[in-house]
């Protein structure tokens, strides 16, 4: 992955955070949407964690029907490519980019069910440094990565 200060500045942060009331709850879950835009070495991550995965379980996964109602609601949402809609889980969680990991820890992204002990110090100035970097959805960094090397496509 590329070095990058923010992702220092992140697991800074990150390290801080009380991750237990998260264990094996899914009740943010209906958060994980499509388009969310992460950094370069975010996508690199997520792409040596798909190449770390059984491919079986990544094609599962990936084709899995994404558009799903809005739990009562008679709306529908498109919910992130590597949400494991049938299992309730992130096929990617190691890799998970950093605004999966601040869900429930920060100011805009609340628990959804008051579990975590709230927003932490330092979310807001992380995020402001974040976005100064490049940002693209997965979708985009990877058609980047195709058109660049189109005969590993
Ligand atoms: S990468 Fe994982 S945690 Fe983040 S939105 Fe997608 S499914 Fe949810």
């Amino acid at each position: 992955m590329t070095p990058l200060p923010v992702l220092d500045q992140a697991a800074g942060l990150l390290a801080r955070l009380d991750q237990a009331p998260c264990n094996g709850c899914d009740a943010c879950g209906t958060r994980c949407t499509a388009g969310i835009r992460i950094l370069k070495a975010e996508f690199e991550a997520i792409q040596a964690e798909l190449a770390r995965l059984p491919a079986a379980e990544v094609a599962r996964v990936i084709h899995q029907e994404k558009r799903l109602p809005i739990p009562g609601t008679a709306e529908q949402y498109v919910a992130c490519r590597f949400r494991d809609v049938e299992r309730g889980r992130c096929l990617i969680y190691p890799a998970r980019p950093l605004i999966c990991r601040l869900f429930g820890h920060v100011e805009w992204l609340p628990c959804p069910i008051q579990q975590t002990a709230g927003p932490q110090p330092g979310g807001v100035a992380l995020m402001q440094a974040y976005a100064d970097y490049p940002r693209q959805t997965y979708e985009e960094w990877l058609s980047e990565e195709t058109a660049a090397s189109p005969s590993d496509s």
